[in-house]
């Protein structure tokens, strides 16, 4: 009798280096792929507007790839545990294979999960697939997790080289009768009323695929102009990978081994790491999307919320150029430049005195390549409650940034032509407001110490 090996899929949508469906493959037995939609599990964080939107799509494309393969993928939504006691008694199952998830609630989910399968007697594994590291290995010499990104990066450095890639399956060994599979239109993941997704449908085509394509493009023809122009919006420099690594259509090995092959690539790589610096502070501080890293943020005297100022910020109406430029990308594209990022960040919790939660809340709903690390840690990063956080008095002046970075203006009028040209706020006076209340904060914490 066949027992057939379960590969469950999550932030990994892809079937190249996947060490999850190498394993399947190895042990030998037909296989089933599985995809689940957990919005039940406790503490597991929904998926925002454009991320939901990129998944059906790299859904569709990896069914496509699977099925051409010979397996199938198989869709179903609920809590992780029941789906996948519910999968494995339906097809008999021997074996299930995972990438490991680092945050602290898909930590549980997936202990819980382990646990109870192999109490059942399955065997169950899980891989490394989606970090070049595992955050327990990259430790200072005193045996705590690094909270500065230069030695950490470092020290990353100094590890054995990450392991080479796995190649791609030519073939996959499907059950005979494969279980029962949702209908991905049934979920609803895609915006209908309205359907907002226009912008988002010309600027990217999700698939593992056109994630290679776009790797291979950026490292053979782009990648020279990187480190020159990396912060130039209107530049078109830097590599538009976010948003394969957050879904895991490209590993981090893949792009790592691909890059360090082409020379000038250390700039690009160290960016990577950052990548890796944010998912190993979220390992080890769970909460990064709630709590201040540093606690005495925590004293920080927000004003009340001023309901008229977030909602111009979130529909690029602020007046300021360079902020509504790329408050009016993001939701164009579901994307906004790196730079651009950290202005609009700066801008809201700086200059409009919103805590960093909301900001961070918003670019969750509205990016393709929302990720549970990498955005709360960046947002952290700029309010300055943060692991190496930009220091609290750098206030960016937003329009110093854009006669830096996007001299000509091309950016600002791509984006922002007919935007509002009457400031919200007067961005000496709220500068000098901010840098109050962060010495307030300095003040409170010098006080407990
Ligand atoms: P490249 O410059 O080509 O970099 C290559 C890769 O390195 C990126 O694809 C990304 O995976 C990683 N990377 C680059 N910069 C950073 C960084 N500062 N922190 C962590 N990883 C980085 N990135 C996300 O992937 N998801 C987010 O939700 C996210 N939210 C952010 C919020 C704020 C307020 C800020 C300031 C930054 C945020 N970033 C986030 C980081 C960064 O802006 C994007 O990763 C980058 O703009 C993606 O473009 P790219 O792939 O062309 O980057």
């Amino acid at each position: 009798m066949a027992s057939p090996s379960l590969v469950w899929l999550r932030d990994d949508l892809r079937v190249a280096d996947n060490p999850a469906l190498r394993a399947a493959m190895d042990r030998d037995e037909p296989i089933v792929v599985l995809f689940v939609l957990d919005e039940e599990s406790p503490g597991i964080r929904p998926l925002g507007g454009a991320a939901r939107w990129w998944l059906h799509h790299s859904l569709n494309s990896l069914a496509e790839h699977i099925d051409g393969l010979g397996a199938r993928l198989i869709l179903r939504r609920g809590a992780a545990q029941k789906v996948l006691a519910d999968v494995v008694a339906e097809i008999g199952a021997g074996a299930v294979f995972w990438t490991r998830r680092y945050g602290g609630a898909e930590r549980e989910v997936d202990s819980a999960i382990k646990a109870a399968l192999r109490e059942d007697g399955l065997d169950v594994a899980s891989f490394a697939g989606s970090l070049l590291h595992e955050p327990w290995t990259v430790k200072t010499g005193a045996g705590t997790h690094f909270s500065v990104f230069t030695p950490f990066w470092r020290a990353c450095r100094a590890l054995p080289a990450p392991r080479a890639p796995l190649p791609a399956p030519r073939s996959l060994d499907g059950v005979g009768r494969p279980p029962a599979s949702d209908d991905l239109d049934d979920w609803g993941l895609l915006p209908t009323h309205p359907d907002w997704a226009g912008g988002l449908r010309d600027t990217w085509e999700p698939g593992e695929a056109a994630a290679r394509e776009r790797l291979h493009v950026f490292l053979r023809e782009e990648v020279s102009a990187y480190d020159r122009a990396r912060d130039e919006p209107s530049a078109g420099a830097t590599s538009l990978l976010s948003p394969r690594l957050r879904w895991g259509e490209l590993s981090p090995f893949t792009v790592w081994h691909e890059a360090v092959a082409v020379d000038g690539t250390a700039g690009f790589l160290s960016e990577v790491g950052w990548r890796e610096f944010a998912w190993h502070t979220a390992f080890h501080f769970p909460d990064l999307a709630t709590r201040n890293l540093r606690s005495e943020f925590d004293a920080f005297p927000w004003p009340r919320l001023h309901p008229r100022h977030l909602e111009a910020w979130q529909r690029g109406e602020t007046g300021i150029p360079l902020v509504d430029a790329g408050m009016r990308e993001l939701w164009h594209t579901g994307f906004m430049h790196n730079r651009v990022r950290m202005v609009t960040a700066s801008f809201l919790v700086k200059n409009l005195l919103i805590d960093w939660r909301r900001g961070e809340e918003w670019f969750w709903d509205t990016l393709v390549d929302a990720d549970g690390a990498n955005n709360p840690f960046n947002w952290q990063w700029v309010a300055g409650s943060g692991a190496d956080a930009a220091p609290y008095f750098r206030v960016f002046n937003p329009e110093l940034q854009a006669k830096k970075f996007d001299p000509q203006g091309l950016y600002v009028s791509e984006w922002a032509a007919d935007a509002p040209d009457e400031p919200l706020v007067d961005l000496g006076e709220t500068r000098k407001a901010a840098l109050a209340a962060y010495d307030a904060v300095k003040r409170s914490s010098r006080a407990e110490s």
